[in-house]
C-alpha cells in the first residue's frame, strides 16, 4: 500500500511537471512521427530493464538490503501482490525512473501509459510462480530472452540470479544468468532431455 502512494506521489509529480512545461511529454502522436511511438516505447522498456537490473543487484548489497529490499523478499514463494511489495524506499528510486524519463526523452502519453501497463501487468506475471505459463515459454527461442514466472521465482529462491525485469539479456552478460535454467525447470519438453 506505501508503496502504492509513492507510485502515486510521482504521478502527480509528473502531471504537475507537464502542467509547468517541465516535462518532454507531448501530444499530438504526428509531432515525431508515427514510428516514433514505437521505437519510443521499446527504448524505455530496454532502458527501465537496464535501470532495474542495476539497481536491484545494488539493493542486494548487504548494506542496502534491510532498508531498500527485504519487503519485497518476505515472499519466498510469489504472488501477484509481490509485485508491487516493495520498501518505500525502493518504490522511490523505481518511481524516480519514470520521472527521469519524462524530463527527458520525448514521450507521447500513450507511450507513457503503455510503458506502465506494460510494467504492471508484467510485474504481475513474474510473480505467478513457476507453473503458469505454457511450458514452452522459457525453452522458445523468444521465451529465453524474455523473464516471466518461471526465471523470476528463481530469484527469490536463489538470491544472487536473475536480477532482470523484462529482459534476460543484462543476465546473460554479467554471468547471473542460471545456467541450468530451463533443465532445472524439470518441465517435459522435447530437447531438454526430458521427454
Ligand atoms: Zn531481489
Ligand atoms: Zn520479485
Amino acid at each position: 500500500m506505501l508503496s502504492a502512494g509513492v507510485f502515486a506521489l510521482a504521478a502527480a509529480l509528473i502531471f504537475s511537471g507537464y502542467m509547468a512545461g517541465m516535462t518532454r511529454l507531448y501530444s499530438d502522436p504526428q509531432q515525431y512521427g508515427l514510428w516514433y511511438l514505437g521505437v519510443s516505447y521499446g527504448g524505455v522498456l530496454v532502458l527501465q530493464d537496464t535501470y532495474f537490473y542495476f539497481t536491484h543487484r545494488l539493493f542486494h548489497r548487504p548494506k542496502l538490503f534491510p532498508w531498500f529490499h527485504q519487503g519485497h523478499h518476505r515472499s519466498r514463494h510469489p504472488t501477484p501482490w509481490t509485485s508491487f511489495a516493495f520498501d518505500p524506499l525502493e518504490a522511490i528510486v523505481q518511481s524516480l525512473f519514470l520521472v527521469g524519463i519524462v524530463v527527458m526523452i520525448p514521450l507521447h502519453f500513450i507511450t507513457l501509459i503503455a510503458v506502465l501497463t506494460t510494467m504492471t501487468m508484467w510485474a504481475v506475471l513474474n510473480h505467478l510462480g513457476l507453473d503458469r505459463l505454457p511450458a514452452l515459454f522459457p525453452h522458445h527461442w523468444l521465451g529465453r530472452w524474455l523473464i516471466g514466472p518461471a526465471h523470476h521465482s528463481i530469484h527469490h529462491l536463489k538470491y544472487t540470479e536473475h536480477y532482470g525485469l523484462y529482459f534476460t539479456f543484462w543476465d546473460h552478460i554479467c554471468g547471473t544468468q542460471d545456467p541450468d535454467y530451463t533443465q532445472n525447470l524439470r518441465i517435459p519438453f522435447p530437447g531438454n532431455g526430458e521427454t
